[in-house]
């Protein structure tokens, strides 16, 4: 029987993981079938286990159950850990164990498409949901200075950065930014599902700075922002097609090429 994958969301209508998964099988040969999976908000245990006995091998988890993933799982990765959240779930006889790619996903995107290294950068993290939390831990090792995670609400950025206390991670609202800039802005707020973008200081970009927006496959008013203050702008496709890429990995013990489906994508 074909091994079985899956997105598992709500909603999950709009997901691009099965198309992106095909085309890693159809280039890789790998048999698989992976499919999209709509759980109810109250029904992601039950839904994950009716997947497992129809031979669901492992499932990629997006919103809003992230956190639920993580609790499902009787063993997670480091990177998993840190967040409280996965987004891969690979099931074996002896359980199920969880991974957070969203992170290394990011990392890879940044650092082998974009050529932009880590080390000794000074970086900006907008937003303090589970998208930032997930990022954390990965960019936190990948050799950077000092990573500020700026959140509207700034409880939330501070409880994120007292994870990695003892480390070059600190924590502050968006007004706090006033006079600071940095190398690297990441935009991991879902602002632009309301046409906005975070409340910041325009002096953030520090000249030649990079803006990363996870938000993919559209203009959104981050990057507008961005480029206005003269940076160079990337939106979140290619962390898209990097983090389905590691779960392949994780499942099937091969890494597809990235560039032509991230291309793909790019051209609609
Ligand atoms: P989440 O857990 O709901 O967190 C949302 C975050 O955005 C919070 O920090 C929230 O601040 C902030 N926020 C929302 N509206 C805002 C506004 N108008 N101004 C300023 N801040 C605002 O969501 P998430 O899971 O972290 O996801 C964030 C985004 O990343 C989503 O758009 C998602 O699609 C994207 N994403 C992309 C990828 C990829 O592969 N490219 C992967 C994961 C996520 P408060 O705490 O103050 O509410």
């Amino acid at each position: 029987m074909t091994d079985r994958y899956a997105v598992i969301g709500n909603p999950v209508a709009h997901s691009k993981s099965p198309w992106i998964h095909a085309e890693f099988a159809r280039s890789t040969r790998q048999d698989i079938e992976y499919l999209r999976i709509e759980a109810p908000h109250d029904g992601f245990a039950r839904t994950v286990g009716e997947f497992r006995s129809a031979n669901g091998r492992g499932a990629n988890v997006t919103l809003p159950f992230k956190e639920a993933a993580y609790r499902y799982c009787d063993e997670v990765s480091p990177e998993g850990r840190l967040a409280g959240a996965v987004n891969t779930l690979a099931f074996a006889p002896t359980g199920t164990r969880g991974e957070n790619t969203d992170g290394s996903g990011l990392l890879r995107d940044l650092t082998v498409n974009l050529g932009f290294s880590m080390r000794g950068r000074v970086i900006l993290v907008l937003g303090a949901g589970g998208a930032a939390r997930g990022l954390l831990g990965p960019l936190a090792g990948a050799g950077a200075t000092r990573i500020v995670i700026a959140n509207r609400t700034v409880a939330k950025a501070q409880a994120l950065a007292q994870r990695f206390s003892g480390s070059s991670v600190e924590a502050c609202g968006f007004d706090a930014l006033a006079g600071r800039d940095f190398e690297l802005v990441i935009n991991a707020t879902s602002a632009a599902m309301d046409h906005d973008a975070p409340r910041i200081p325009t002096s953030v970009f520090r000249k030649g700075a990079l803006a990363y927006e996870l938000v993919y496959g559209r203009d959104t008013p981050f990057l507008a922002l961005a480029r206005r203050c003269g940076a160079a702008t990337a939106d979140g496709t290619g962390m898209l097609v990097e983090q389905a890429a590691d779960s392949f990995f994780l499942w099937r013990g091969i890494r597809p090429h990235t560039a032509p489906v991230i291309a793909a994508l790019r051209a609609g």
